[in-house]
């Protein structure tokens, strides 16, 4: 198959709804088709978006009651004649307008949190698979904290927390807001706490506290750096937990 025939059915490939024969036709293109892949890529990331629930906004009340309102004063004016299929056309497009300009006056900091925090659990999840927590195992500060030495550039505050019962267990490298950073992991009764840092980039002080999927995730800034603090841990006790970090 060629990249013409391969184009249309990009689509359904992607959504999973092609039958197994064209299925493995496109799989085989993909392999030698970098032209191809890159549209998958696309496709992929596309769907990615629209599945993300920050996208799902419903209209407000008012605004849809004020569509509701105009769409009936124009049947009213024109009682007589037959609603057109351009009419339709029209009001499609039209609620297409409403839905991307409310898109636009979403707080974009609020979907930031969110992706981030949702990112954060995923990293947090995946540590949790066999061999992914640490790649330093240490219960000392002066241990673990030199580990980071050369492999990012900056040096993260390392504290063991063990008196107040929150023990460092180790830590490892890991990937988030598009950036490498310092995961710390922390135990606290059995519950896994991770703790990733970077630099902060914006000197904010106060802390924010999301509870997502079952997990608690907790933002702060101190000292210059961010902490993004997960875990399936109570938000009371994992609040004390950030309390600690920031001091
Ligand atoms: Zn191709």
């Amino acid at each position: 198959m060629n990249c013409h025939e391969i184009h249309p059915m990009l689509h359904a490939y992607v959504d999973g709804e092609l039958d197994l024969m064209p299925s493995i036709e496109v799989d085989r293109h993909l392999k030698t088709c970098a032209t191809c892949t890159g549209m998958k890529r696309a496709l992929e990331s596309l769907r990615a978006t629209l599945r993300n629930n920050d996208l799902a906004y419903r209209a407000p009340d008012a605004l849809r009651k004020r569509i509701r309102q105009s769409v009936a004063a124009t049947i009213e004016e024109k009682p007589q004649r037959t609603f057109r299929p351009w009419v339709w056309q029209l009001l499609a497009l039209g609620s297409l307008g409403v839905a991307i300009i409310t898109l636009m006056l979403q707080p974009a900091a609020n979907s930031y949190q969110n992706r981030l925090a949702d990112e954060a659990i995923s990293d947090h999840v995946r540590s949790l698979m066999p061999g992914h927590l640490m790649d330093v195992v240490s219960t000392d500060q002066h241990t673990v904290k030199p580990w980071f030495n050369g492999k990012i550039d900056f040096a993260p505050e390392v504290k063991d927390f063990a008196a107040q019962g929150f023990p460092l267990i180790g830590g490892r490298l890991d990937y988030l807001d598009n950036q490498t950073v310092a995961a710390l992991v922390y135990n606290r009764n059995k519950h896994t706490i991770n703790v990733f840092v970077w630099p902060a980039k914006t000197a904010t002080a106060t802390a924010t506290i999301q509870e997502r999927r079952g997990y608690t995730v907790i933002n702060r800034d101190a000292n210059g750096l961010h902490y993004c603090v997960v875990s399936d841990l109570n938000a009371k006790e994992l609040q004390e937990f950030g309390n600690l970090l920031a001091q």
